[in-house]
């Protein structure tokens, strides 16, 4: 049996559990997969205890992604770009590997399970902490016509506009200079959500065909998705499918095989 976990602080909630289960027994494999809470002054211990003792791979959520991206020896260019890692693992040395699946998850989420290009497409992305880092390198393979990035602290949206320009144009922004036309595509990668509040954005960037996407899940509709629905937006869709997708991209990794992610999405829906 091969052991794995997700570890962060807090971690009581995570539904990776749940997602690596029932992926492992679509391949009968056996594997066990915990949610660990451990704090930042242990992280390092934990990883290296965790790798001696033969544990197969690491998530790693909120607050640890940049620090564990700091441990490793060596990370994917996804990671590299985020400066922030969710999948450790040990490469063929033993050393030890980050990924980012972030930006992967979301991005198969979008133009996969629901069938939105995002190729030729406006962009609006809200937010530039850790999770709109993430998800950029997936989006600038897709090739967009704009990516836009929109943030409260305005100087954290010019530095990854800096840092990303020798791979594409990122256009930084504040929420009072974002011009009112609409976006084809606006993702909300704050996490404002969680706290039932909105960011703010005018509802004339939202046109029929505009996708929006809340990064942030929840039973019900998110306040994001309900504003979406409520101004017209042609798909409105929240963060569970991106959970799913990127848990999924770590099991490939660890497993070599990716396994099927609809059934999963639907048995968390339920
Ligand atoms: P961070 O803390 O790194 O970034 C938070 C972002 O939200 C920043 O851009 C911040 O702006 C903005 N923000 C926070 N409060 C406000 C406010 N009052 N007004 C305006 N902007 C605000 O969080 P993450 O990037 O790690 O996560 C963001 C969201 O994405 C969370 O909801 C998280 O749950 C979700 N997520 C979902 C995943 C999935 O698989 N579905 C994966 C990863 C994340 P500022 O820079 O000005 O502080």
């Amino acid at each position: 049996m091969t052991r794995y976990a997700v570890i962060g602080d807090p971690v009581a909630h995570s539904k990776s559990p749940r997602i690596h289960t029932l992926f492992a027994e679509q391949f009968t494999a056996d594997v066990q997969y915990a949610a660990i809470q451990v704090e930042a002054d242990g992280l390092k211990s934990f990883v290296d205890e965790f790798f001696s003792a033969g544990g197969g791979g690491l998530n790693v959520t909120v607050p640890h992604k940049e620090s564990a991206f700091a441990l490793c020896a060596s990370t994917s260019i996804q990671a590299q770009l985020a400066k922030a890692v969710n999948t450790l693992m040990l490469d063929s040395n033993g050393e030890l590997f980050g990924d980012n699946t972030d930006g992967r998850g979301i991005v198969t989420d979008i133009t996969e399970n629901h069938q939105v290009a995002i190729a030729g497409k406006r962009v609006l992305l809200v937010g530039a902490g850790g999770a709109a880092r993430g998800a950029l390198p997936a989006l600038i393979e897709q090739s967009p016509e704009q990516i836009v990035l929109v943030n409260r602290t305005l100087a954290k949206a010019q530095t990854i506009q800096n840092e990303f320009a020798d791979i594409a144009r990122v256009d930084a922004t504040s929420f009072e200079a974002l011009d009112r036309k609409p976006f084809d595509i606006i993702i909300n990668a704050t996490s404002l959500s969680l706290h039932g509040e909105l960011p703010a954005l005018s509802p004339a960037l939202i046109a029929e065909s505009t996708c929006c996407y809340d990064m942030m899940y929840g039973d019900s509709d998110t306040v994001f998705v309900s504003w979406a629905k409520q101004h017209g937006a042609g798909v409105c869709l929240d963060g569970l499918g991106m959970l799913v997708e990127q848990a999924a991209e770590s099991f490939l990794l660890w497993q070599g095989k990716r396994p099927e992610t609809q059934p999963v999405i639907a048995a968390l829906r339920r």
